[in-house]
C-alpha cells in the first residue's frame, strides 16, 4: 500500500468527497461494505434540520464508485428539497447500492442493506427506488426498524397518490393560467403511461378531459383509446401536441433547448423526475410563457404516501396532505409572477426558507 502520494491541503483532489462538485454541505455519507454479499453501498444524509432523513434506496450497475457518489450526492440533496416543500418533518437521503438489479441482487445483500441502515440509529429512512422494489424493502426491514413502504408500515404502491398530486397540480395550473375550475373539454397530452401516467389519463377522463397519449409501449397505448377514447401520436411528438397541457410522465430531461420552442400546450405539468435539462430551461420556459409546474412539487405524492403511512388507516391523511400539492403550487405560480422568476427557482426558494426557519 502505498500512503506516500503528496497531498496538500486545498488541493482538488479527485477521491475526496468534499471536493465533489455535488458535494453540498452534506451531514454525513457513510460507504458501507459487506464482503459476504458483496454489497457496496453509499448513504448519503444531507440535511437533517426538519427531521430524520428520508429517501429511496437505488439499485443500479454504476459504471464507477465515482458515479454512484454522483447520485448519492445529488438525489439526496434533492430528496431534502422535495420533503420540506412537501410539508413533510423529514429531511432528505438517499441511498444507492452498486449492482446489477437483475442480476446481483439477492437476499443476503437486502439484508446487509438493512444492516448499514440500523447502524444510522434512524438517521436515515429507506424506501424503495430504481431497483429496488417494495417486496426488496420487506427484506431489508428483517435488518432495520428504519424502512418505509412495506406491507406493516405502508399503504402499498406509491403511484395512485404521486398521479393525486399531479391531478391536483394540472387543476390549480389550469386554474392560475386559464382562470377556469374544471377541466372539461380541456386536452392534455400525456407522454407515458405507466403506474403514474395511466393514473392521471384515468383521473382527466373523469373530468371531462380530452386525451392525447403516447409510449413506446403499444399495449399501454391500446388501453388508454379503449378505456378513455384517447387520441394517439408518436412519443416524440407528445410535446409538439396541440394541447392546453403537456404532461410528461415517462423520462427526464424532457424540457431542453430543442424541445421547449416546439411546445404549443401554455401549461407543462407532469410526474417525471428531473424533467429539466438544465436550470437555464427553466428560464426558457417562463421566457416561452408556459407555466412550468416543478417536478419534485407535483410528483411529491409518493414519497407523502410513502412517508406518512403507518399504522391504522392513514389513506385520509395522505390524500390530505396530496391535495395539498396543488395550494404548494398556486403559491408557486403566484410568487413567480410577482418576482418575475421561474417556477423552478421560487420551488427552491419555498423549500430554503422552510429549511431556514427549522434552525
Ligand atoms: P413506469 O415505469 O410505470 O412508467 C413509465 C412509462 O413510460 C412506461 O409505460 C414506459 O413504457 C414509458 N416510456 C418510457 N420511455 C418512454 C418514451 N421515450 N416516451 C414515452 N413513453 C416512454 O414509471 P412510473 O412509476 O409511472 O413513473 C413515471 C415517472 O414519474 C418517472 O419519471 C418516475 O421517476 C416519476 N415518479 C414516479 C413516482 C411514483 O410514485 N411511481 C413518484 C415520483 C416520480
Amino acid at each position: 500500500m502505498n500512503i506516500s502520494t503528496p497531498y496538500r491541503v486545498g488541493d482538488a483532489d479527485p477521491v475526496s468527497v468534499f471536493d465533489h462538485p455535488e458535494f453540498k454541505d452534506h451531514e454525513q455519507i457513510v460507504f458501507g461494505y459487506d464482503a459476504a454479499s458483496g454489497l457496496k453501498t453509499i448513504i448519503a444524509i444531507h440535511d437533517t434540520r426538519l427531521g430524520p432523513a428520508a429517501g429511496g434506496c437505488r439499485m443500479w450497475r454504476y459504471d464507477t464508485g465515482a458515479a454512484a457518489l454522483t447520485d448519492a450526492l445529488r438525489l439526496s440533496r434533492g430528496m431534502t428539497y422535495k420533503n420540506a416543500l412537501a410539508g413533510l418533518d423529514l429531511g432528505g437521503g438517499k441511498a444507492v447500492i452498486i449492482a446489477d438489479p437483475r442480476t446481483d441482487k439477492s437476499e443476503q445483500m437486502l439484508e446487509a442493506f438493512g444492516v448499514q441502515v440500523e447502524r444510522l440509529g434512524g438517521r436515515y429512512r429507506t424506501a424503495e427506488d430504481v431497483g429496488i422494489s417494495s417486496a426488496d424493502m420487506e427484506v431489508v426491514a428483517r435488518k432495520t426498524a428504519h424502512a418505509l413502504g412495506t406491507a406493516q408500515t405502508g399503504l402499498g404502491d406509491p403511484s395512485p397518490y404521486t398521479a393525486l398530486g399531479v391531478f391536483e397540480g394540472i387543476k390549480a395550473a389550469v386554474q392560475f393560467r386559464l382562470r377556469r375550475d374544471d377541466l372539461a373539454g380541456l386536452t392534455v397530452s400525456i407522454q407515458g403511461l405507466g403506474n403514474v401516467g395511466f393514473a392521471v389519463a384515468r383521473f382527466l377522463h373523469e373530468t371531462g378531459a380530452r386525451l392525447i397519449v403516447s409510449d413506446i409501449n403499444a399495449t399501454s397505448v391500446a388501453k388508454a383509446v379503449e378505456a378513455f377514447g384517447a387520441r394517439t401520436c408518436e412519443p416524440a411528438e407528445a410535446h409538439r401536441a396541440d394541447a392546453d397541457v403537456f404532461c410528461p410522465c415517462a423520462l427526464g430531461a424532457g424540457l431542453n433547448s430543442l424541445t421547449i420552442p416546439e411546445i404549443r400546450a401554455g401549461i407543462v405539468a407532469g410526474a417525471a423526475n428531473n424533467q429539466l435539462a438544465s436550470d437555464t430551461d427553466g428560464t426558457r420556459l417562463r421566457d416561452a410563457g408556459i407555466l412550468y409546474a416543478p417536478d419534485y412539487a407535483i410528483n411529491a405524492g409518493g414519497i407523502i404516501s410513502i412517508a406518512l403511512a403507518g399504522p391504522g388507516d392513514t389513506d385520509a391523511l395522505v390524500r390530505e396532505k396530496t391535495i395539498a400539492i396543488g395550494r404548494t403550487l398556486t403559491r408557486i405560480f403566484e410568487r413567480a409572477e410577482a418576482e418575475r422568476r421561474p417556477t423552478q427557482a421560487i420551488a427552491d426558494t419555498l423549500a430554503q426558507e422552510r429549511l431556514s426557519a427549522a434552525v
